[in-house]
């Protein structure tokens, strides 16, 4: 089985898609890896769903990749006595430290480094932004803050700072006992949220030891500002456009959107566009028209992958929402502008012999009109490094390990396929012919080219090309 399009899709597991069957059902509409959302998923319950996607990866012998998404420090306010009290412009609120229940005049917020950070003019976004509140008077035990946009506060809202710069690192408590968890369970991708600068990528970095590749989310002002230090720090990135929408002026966030995109890709990292992309299926059978232009969008642009949450997590139709990402990154990538405006953003290669050759091996590819790019993949640096040249033709990483295959299941165009190490110089050729056939990516007839490292076995040093005619038997013919 193989996909017919380069663009992957991420799919996040919820109440609706818990089952066996369920899960099924959505990686055969389409799902390359499924998202395990951690701010509603126990240790226990992460264990489960793991079992379950990898007995369907067993099943049907593809690698699956596994996101672990961390909760990250989101803010809250405190408790309220009343459900839910009203506020209107110019109203003056006293945020404190105080557990007592707010009210008309004070609110508790639970965070006291919050409150530390906070200065006047920094602006408060509560719940998703309905309410707007902006700080007057600041000091460590309270501000002072003016009611600027908004009707009504309740309990345990979130809060979101824009324009403020916490001294606290991205990991809570909670997240690191769920890191820990994620990776005791295997998973291949954990993803952290809020990041705001490059050493809240280095903390996980640490803690995970190469275990899981490890994946930012970019949904905080502060984190633009170290766009490219936080990529070179990153495995991949992720577009968060659901929290980049409450704390950047929403109309920012297409043009943040294009610019992580093209920095990603420049840097041969992988890039998820995230959050709404088909959200008014959560309640529908059919997307709106600006939905799907909105996939569409990422599509074009490149985008390693395109991810829904609600949307297979909770909505009713879950699988119909998958095979829609399915169809129409499928349709984009068939569009006759797309393949010129892909090449248009291609970019130079870096000094290296694994870019030379992924180079190389697209234009050989291009040039001789060949069935496939095969590439021999340990750590997986040379699937990345092939598919950041966005080759015309489908590109076969195979790895003898299986982490390297279920991690690269979220990269633009690579089929990966878990094989041994080849023994010589033929049965590297042979092996990569053989699989290139079996996967009916090419015919007897064919030819492919195939990259690979020699002396064999020995990972970080691809240095090889050679182009190989797939004979009737499946080997290659030469
Ligand atoms: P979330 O992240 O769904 O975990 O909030 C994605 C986003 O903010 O867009
Ligand atoms: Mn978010």
């Amino acid at each position: 089985m193989h996909r017919s399009r380069c663009t992957k899709i991420l799919a996040t597991l919820g109440p609706a898609t818990s089952s066996l069957e369920a899960i099924q059902q959505l990686f055969e509409a389409g799902a390359d890896v499924f998202r395990i959302n951690m701010s509603h998923t126990s240790h226990d319950d992460l264990a489960t769903l793991v079992g379950l996607i990898r007995k369907i990866e067993t099943d049907s012998g593809r690698p699956i990749g596994i996101l672990a998404d961390l909760q990250g420090p989101k803010l809250r306010l405190g408790d309220f006595a009343k459900k839910s009290i009203e506020v209107s412009a110019g109203d003056q609120i006293v945020l404190d430290l105080n557990k007592k229940a707010g009210s008309k005049t004070r609110i508790h917020v639970p965070h006291p480094e919050v409150l530390k950070a906070l200065e006047p003019g920094h602006r408060i976004l509560v719940d998703d932004g309905k309410v707007e509140l902006r700080a007057v008077e600041c000091s460590p035990e309270k501000t002072v803050a003016e009611v600027v946009n908004g009707t009504a506060l309740s309990s345990r809202k979130g809060i979101s700072l824009p324009d403020t710069d916490l001294p606290v690192g991205s990991l809570t408590d909670k997240d690191r006992s769920d890191l820990d968890a994620a990776l005791a369970a295997e998973v291949d991708w954990i993803a952290i949220s809020f990041v705001q600068r490059p050493e809240d990528v280095a903390e996980v970095r640490k803690i995970a030891r190469g275990q899981a590749g490890v994946l930012a989310k970019i949904e905080k002002p502060q984190a633009l500002n170290w766009l490219e230090e936080i990529i070179d720090l990153s495995d991949a990135i992720m577009v968060a456009r659901g929290d980049l929408g409450v704390e950047m002026p929403i109309e920012k966030v297409p043009g943040i959107q294009k610019r992580i995109t093209r920095a990603c890709r420049r840097a041969g990292k992988p890039v998820v566009v995230a959050t709404q992309m088909l959200e008014s299926m959560i309640s529908a059978p059919m997307p709106t028209r600006a939905e799907v232009s909105d996939v569409g969008t990422a599509v074009f642009e490149g985008a390693d992958a395109i991810m829904l949450s609600a949307e297979s997590a909770v909505g009713d139709y879950p699988f119909e929402a998958v095979a829609m990402m399915d169809k129409i990154a499928q349709q984009i990538e068939r569009d006759s502008n797309y393949s010129h405006i892909i090449a248009a953003q291609r970019i130079a290669p870096d000094s290296t012999g694994a870019d030379a050759i992924a180079l190389a091996a697209r234009q050989i590819a291009e040039t001789l009109n060949l069935a496939a790019i095969v590439c021999y993949t340990a750590s997986g640096t040379t699937g990345l490094r092939a598919a950041r040249e966005r080759p015309g033709m489908p590109v076969i990483a195979l790895s003898p390990v299986i982490r390297t295959a279920r991690k690269l299941a979220l990269v633009w165009g690579l089929h990966c396929v878990v094989t041994e190490d080849a023994t010589d110089l033929d049965d590297m050729v042979d092996r990569a012919c053989r699989i290139a056939s079996k996967e009916k990516f090419a015919k007897p007839g064919d030819r492919v080219i195939i990259t690979a490292g020699v002396p064999l076995r020995t990972p970080g040093a691809t240095n090889m090309l050679r182009i190989a005619f797939v004979s009737s038997d499946g080997n290659s013919g030469i």
